[in-house]
């Protein structure tokens, strides 16, 4: 008999929720589940150089993480629908978010046999810049630049020629200053 009432509690909430969540949101609204979205993120939108719609996809792609692994693989199809986006613009959005090095993908279709397999989103870069941001003394990429003007972080070299790209002065290389957007806004 205990151990009825033991499984019906556990099947009437799937997830424990944490009493501070719950008591913000209700149990009805956390029904089906909830996303830990780490305020360093948020803080960090500018310095990480993230557009809004960009931001909003990271979010989107966290809350498919139910396990430590930082790895999520939620379809294309369904990431556009919740966004109500058209999957190229999804496509588009993911592949700056890899050139902006805060996400890797792994591509899991490679033939037309697999083509019911979705991609992998590996957001480990993303923490790993967290992490830098956080602890400017860990930084594990030993180059790094910030624009003065909007703030945009540049956090290898591969990144700071994209973002920033370089001048001679008196035959020495420097990085600009300013972000090229930052340049083309002048
Ligand atoms: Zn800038």
């Amino acid at each position: 008999m205990k151990s009825e009432i033991e499984l019906k509690k556990t099947s009437d909430s799937p997830f424990e929720i944490p009493e501070k969540i719950l008591a913000i949101w209700g149990r009805s609204i956390l029904a089906s589940g909830w996303t830990s979205v780490p305020n360093e993120l948020l803080r960090n939108q500018s310095k990480l150089g993230l557009s809004n719609t960009e931001l909003v996809l990271v979010i989107h792609l966290i809350s498919f993480l139910h396990n430590a692994d930082a790895r999520v693989f939620p379809s294309i199809k369904h990431l556009s629908e919740r966004m109500s986006q058209d999957r190229r613009t999804i496509q588009r959005t993911l592949a700056k978010l890899v050139e902006q090095d805060i996400l890797r993908v792994k591509v899991r279709s490679t033939g037309k046999q697999d083509k019911g397999l979705t991609n992998i989103y590996d957001l480990t870069p993303l923490m790993l810049k967290l992490i830098n941001l956080q602890l400017p003394s860990l930084k594990i990429p030993i180059e790094q630049h910030t624009c003065p003007l909007c703030g945009k972080t540049a956090m290898t070299r591969e990144e700071i020629e994209k973002q920033f790209g370089f001048r001679l002065d008196k035959g020495k290389e420097r990085t600009q200053s300013w972000c090229r957007s930052c340049r083309g806004r002048k």
